[in-house]
């Protein structure tokens, strides 16, 4: 299949690399939120064991994961040994290789069997898309656009505008160089359903439940600490739906929800306390399921349905992009409602 990585959303949001990538939250004693500031985006987590440490997800760019290597040795001396990838998504793989270069051979991959098909089949491939098609176009465009003093749709730059694409592009120009480094470091152990990790101080669950945001997503559940880290089943809004399974992922979040947990690090967005979210969020995916599987059921066509589903009651807890989030979760739920997602 064609691989069509959401640059746009990531690079605007993309600024020049700080020093530091992320705000450090220490959620229980030796386990550590590393949510991303504004620019780094997605979240990550370390837990300090005995005798190692275990990572939870690697952000889109290796020099970001060496930011959380160095956030890592403030707290420890003890080396990663496990690294989870939540999904196959380029902002929580792409820094894996630097686990590897400072940790060395012995670091171990986690994931679930389908992220790291879907590493090799859409993650590596994405990676040559994004560095000679993607990102070189998208610079050509911000340049276009200072040399003309105009954006995109023909609206002149103002001192700000112009000031947030020169930060833009100087942020593109130093992420097409990482791309030319990259090597995307494959998961070295995968499972099916679930594999815990059992250490002197505590124990690590790794729980897949189904397919949800993508087709291997993974939880990392701590049941000493009631802590969770989901990945992008769960965000501050609604998850990013290109690649999800809606009607199926309502399943997973009930059991993430089962769970006996009362804070949760989500793939993006600060960290949760308590389970409030994920039930927005169940809520939700259960109205817009059935109203679609309604739509469906009438012989509605999916303009019409987009037209005519109403769920702007769930627009409070999500955001201001519930709008066109909204649109993108109804489209992809009548794809898979109608057989057009592979299984
Ligand atoms: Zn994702």
């Amino acid at each position: 299949m064609p691989v069509i990585f959401v640059l746009p959303l990531l690079l605007l949001s993309a600024q020049t690399g700080s020093a530091q990538s992320f705000d450090i939250i220490r959620v229980a004693d030796g386990v550590y939120a590393a949510i991303g500031k504004p620019g780094v985006f997605s979240n990550g987590a370390f837990i300090v064991n005995k005798d190692e440490v275990v990572v939870v997800d690697t952000h889109l760019r290796p020099s970001w994961a060496r930011d959380l290597i160095a956030e890592i040795r403030k707290v420890t001396d003890k080396p990663v040994r496990y690294v989870v990838d939540t999904h196959w998504h380029p902002d929580h793989i792409q820094g894996n290789q630097a686990y590897v270069s400072a940790f060395g051979p012995m670091v171990e991959y986690l994931a679930q069997h389908n992220t790291r098909d879907d590493i090799l089949g859409k993650a590596i491939p994405s990676v040559q898309e994004q560095l000679t098609k993607d990102v070189p176009e998208a610079i050509q465009r911000l340049e276009k656009a200072l040399a003309e003093g105009k954006d995109s749709r023909g609206n002149p730059l103002t001192a700000e505008t112009r000031a947030q694409s020169e930060s833009q592009l100087a942020s593109l120009k130093s992420y097409l160089e990482e791309l030319k480094q990259i090597q995307i470091t494959l998961p070295t152990l995968t499972f099916d359903r679930s594999l815990i990790l059992h250490k002197p101080d505590r124990a690590i669950h790794i729980y897949y439940f189904g397919k949800g945001h993508t087709r291997g997503d993974v939880v990392v559940y701590l049941p000493k600490e009631k802590i969770i880290a989901t990945g992008d089943l769960l965000t501050n809004g609604i998850p990013f739906m290109r690649d999800a399974y809606p009607s199926q992922w309502i399943s997973v979040l009930e059991s993430m929800h089962k769970l006996d947990w009362s804070q949760a690090i989500p793939g993006h967005g600060g960290v949760q306390q308590g389970k409030g979210q994920l039930e927005k969020l169940i809520a939700y995916m259960k109205d817009m399921v059935a109203a679609v599987k309604d739509a469906i059921a009438k012989g509605m066509t999916l303009d019409d349905a987009k037209k005519s589903i109403d769920l702007s009651k769930h627009a409070g807890d999500f955001g201001p992009n519930f709008p066109q989030s909204n649109v993108a979760a109804i489209e992809r739920t009548w794809a898979e409602l109608s057989g057009k997602i592979p299984d």
